[in-house]
């Protein structure tokens, strides 16, 4: 039982990402109203509450559904809502077994990100001067010719 994720975590993983789609729509909306009203000034008092209203409440409903669907992936020990460290961890059981492939290939990820960090991005450049008797490529500072010694 423990390894499953309850229903009512599960819906509430779900209603919480209902509700952050709904408040992008509705966070959104106001652009595209503001848009198609542009230079429409009938009801700009009206509207322009209408549209606060759609904007701050879209935007309370992203955050609101992102804490309700953290609750319901991680649970509410899980997700520090409540102080229960040996509930969290079996609230985030099943939770960090399912995430456990997820956070590998992030692990990964970040392992390539860092390991990429380590190569300079900027590679030094190096100039090669090609000699005029024989062809040889030395390096700019090169006064003679490494190979057949003639001054460059
Ligand atoms: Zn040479």
């Amino acid at each position: 039982m423990s390894d499953q994720i309850s229903e009512e975590r599960a819906a509430a993983y779900y209603i919480g990402g209902i509700m952050m789609v709904v408040g992008v729509l509705s966070f959104f909306s106001v652009f595209i109203t503001g848009a198609m009203h542009f230079g429409d000034f009938s009801n700009f008092e009206e509207r322009g509450r209408s549209e606060m209203l759609r904007a701050f409440g879209g935007m309370g409903l992203i955050v609101l559904g992102g804490i309700i669907r953290g609750i319901g992936a991680r649970g509410l020990a899980g997700s520090g809502v409540i102080l229960d460290p040996k509930q969290a961890r079996e609230d985030l059981e099943p939770y960090s077994r399912m995430a456990g492939g997820m956070l590998k290939d992030t692990l990964n990820e970040a392992d390539i990100h860092l390991g990429s960090g380590n190569v300079p991005t900027e590679e030094k450049v190096v100039v090669k001067v090609r000699c005029s008797q024989c062809g040889h490529l030395n390096s700019e500072t090169a006064k003679f010719c490494e190979e057949c010694g003639a001054k460059q």
